[in-house]
């Protein structure tokens, strides 16, 4: 999400980025508030610029996101530096605002109110030939998660209409993108006007040039058979599904207020596999959150030994200013939620791997994105199940296409692979 806000910022201003900070007319912090540590960064993020502010006045630095929605004058008050913060509905605004400002030059803003009318108005900078990016079909969260910040600081749902979607989708296949991945908080709940998201799939499907398509982030409870046929007959759609379910404790679910239990989740999961069984799963989960109990973390472990993710993001429990979390009575020790994650991530670091082993020597359809970072004479691309393979024997002409590709050697994230 902050990707595509971050592209739409350089888009809304006609920016050209610069590599060195210090070749910049403006610079402009983009931010997460999801848990605490996240925040503290975007605030030290800042603090690195003070020196090029000092050496050119002109210079114009901001703060966007979530964190200078959550903080809003507080920043501009803290910070001398700061000439502007900006929230995450307000992008549309920015070009205004920075115009203001120059013409102004003491001025400083603060625009952090909840624009509704024109919160998708700006598309996204696509860099030319660029074979994937992404478009968001819905902004803010209605759900009410205890621990979760991202109502208070992206404001309640607000579904993007269809034909804005399709536009959008057609401008970034326009210039160069096969796989788009289809954004929001909890995306497969999406609807406009008595169209519903296993709908939309069946449109984006239509999309002449595009590839593939992915969406994030799905809400378990929202997982419908609809849904599932959907995923299942659209052939574009790949064949991966980012599923949070955050504990594998009823009872700490309930406290969550997730609105599903394990007994639902596991049963979805069932119900998908059964359609598309070379699905690719991924979670998410909050270790130490409320009183969690050894019981509570053990009933986590089991539903990971169950269900053999390929992927899990875990994270110790952060405390949100304004959350219903915050007002809870108490959470699990520091160092107890910290052992916990650590056996957490190492038992699945365990299973991704495993999981991986058993793809080696077979062939997947690899569309293949940029030549590889870490090594001149390898391309990377990822399988419809979202694996990441660094591809030996193949050229430069080869980035934009699909290929066959058999995976020579598995590691936990990634695979090496060259030409079936
Ligand atoms: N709407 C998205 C949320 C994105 S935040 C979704 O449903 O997936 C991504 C992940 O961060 C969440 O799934 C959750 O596991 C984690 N997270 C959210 N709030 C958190 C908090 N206060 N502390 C720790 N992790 C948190």
């Amino acid at each position: 999400m902050n990707e595509y806000d971050s592209d739409r910022i350089i888009n809304s201003l006609s920016a050209n980025p610069v590599k060195d900070p210090s070749d910049a007319d403006i610079i402009i912090v983009n931010t997460c508030a999801i848990r605490e540590k996240a925040d503290h960064k975007a605030v030290s993020a800042v603090g690195k610029y003070k020196k090029l502010k000092i050496k050119n006045p002109d210079l114009i630095i901001g703060m966007a996101g979530c964190v200078a929605q959550l903080y809003g004058k507080k920043l501009i008050k803290q910070i001398p530096h700061l000439d502007f913060v900006i929230g995450p509905r307000e992008i549309p605004k920015l070009r205004d605002l920075v115009f203001d400002i120059k013409e102004s030059s003491s001025h400083r803003k603060i625009n952090t109110s909840m624009d509704v009318e024109e919160v998708f108005k700006v598309s996204p900078y696509h860099k030319s030939g660029k074979v994937n990016g992404f478009v968001s079909i819905q902004q803010g969260c209605n759900k009410k998660c205890a621990y979760c910040i991202v109502p208070t600081v992206r404001g309640s749902e607000i579904n993007r209409p269809l034909k804005e979607i399709l536009e959008e989708s057609r401008l970034l296949i326009d210039q160069g993108a096969k796989e788009l991945t289809y954004i929001g908080q909890t995306v497969n709940s999406w609807k406009y006007e008595g169209e519903r998201f296993y709908n939309l799939l069946d449109y984006l499907q239509e999309l002449d040039g595009l590839e593939r398509i992915r969406f994030t982030t799905s809400f378990p409870r929202d997982i419908t058979s609809k849904m599932v046929d959907s995923m299942k007959n659209n052939t574009k759609v790949c064949r991966q599904l980012h599923l949070p379910v955050q504990s594998g404790s009823n009872r700490i679910l309930k406290q969550m207020k997730r609105a599903y239990s394990v007994e639902w989740y596991r049963d979805s999961i069932s119900k998908l596999r059964d359609a598309i069984p070379d699905l690719s799963l991924s979670t998410d989960i909050i270790i130490g959150f409320s009183d969690e109990s050894t019981k509570d973390f053990e009933e986590t472990m089991q539903l990971i030994e169950d269900i053999k993710f390929d992927t899990i993001y875990s994270f110790k429990y952060s405390i949100r200013p304004g959350t219903p979390g915050e007002l809870m009575d108490s959470h699990v020790n520091e160092d107890v939620a910290l052992d916990r994650l650590h056996k957490l991530q190492s038992r699945q670091r365990e299973i991704s791997l495993e999981n991986n082993l058993k793809q080696v020597n077979k062939s997947y359809k690899v569309l293949v994105e940029s030549e590889s970072k870490n090594n001149p004479n390898e391309f990377f691309g990822r399988t419809s199940q979202n694996k990441a393979v660094y591809i030996k024997n193949i050229n430069k002409e080869s980035i934009g296409k699909i290929l066959d590709i058999t995976k020579k050697e598995a590691f936990q994230n990634s695979f090496i692979g060259e030409p079936t």
